[in-house]
């Protein structure tokens, strides 16, 4: 079975091609940051870093290394993403607020983080995270 007929890593329950696929093939098809957020993990279970550089907004890009977050990606075992909140404050910023298990060096971690979107660029992208 290959990928494609995959139940999504993100835990909407759709299938891969159907939910997060189709935005990494198009970033263009995230209707809202949500949507967006869970194709960021989904491409950290799946280590798309060219997705997750393209979905990262220019104005904060730099924070980003492809090699080092890859690297770390692949070393882990992705779990879960826990979406806690999602608030829109207008039509082109969003917050989420979310946790993302995995298990390093045998123990379950978690990243717990309320991330900021934009669609300024005329598709949503990950701008920076606000402290929690
Ligand atoms: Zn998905």
């Amino acid at each position: 079975m290959g990928v494609n007929y995959q139940i999504c890593p993100c835990g909407s329950g759709s299938i891969y091609t159907d939910c997060c696929g189709r935005i990494h093939i198009d970033i263009n098809t995230a209707n809202n940051a949500l949507e967006l957020m869970r194709a960021r993990y989904v491409a950290f279970v799946y280590q798309y870093g060219d997705f997750l550089e393209i979905s990262h907004h220019p104005s904060t890009r730099s924070n980003f290394s492809k090699r080092k977050t890859m690297k770390w990606a692949k070393s882990v075992e992705w779990l879960k993403l826990e979406i806690l909140s999602f608030s829109e404050l207008n039509e082109m910023i969003a917050n989420v607020l979310f946790k993302a298990y995995y298990i390093e060096k045998g123990k379950i971690e978690f990243i717990y983080e309320h991330s900021t979107f934009n669609k300024d660029l005329g598709y949503w992208t990950y701008v920076d995270y606000l402290p929690i």
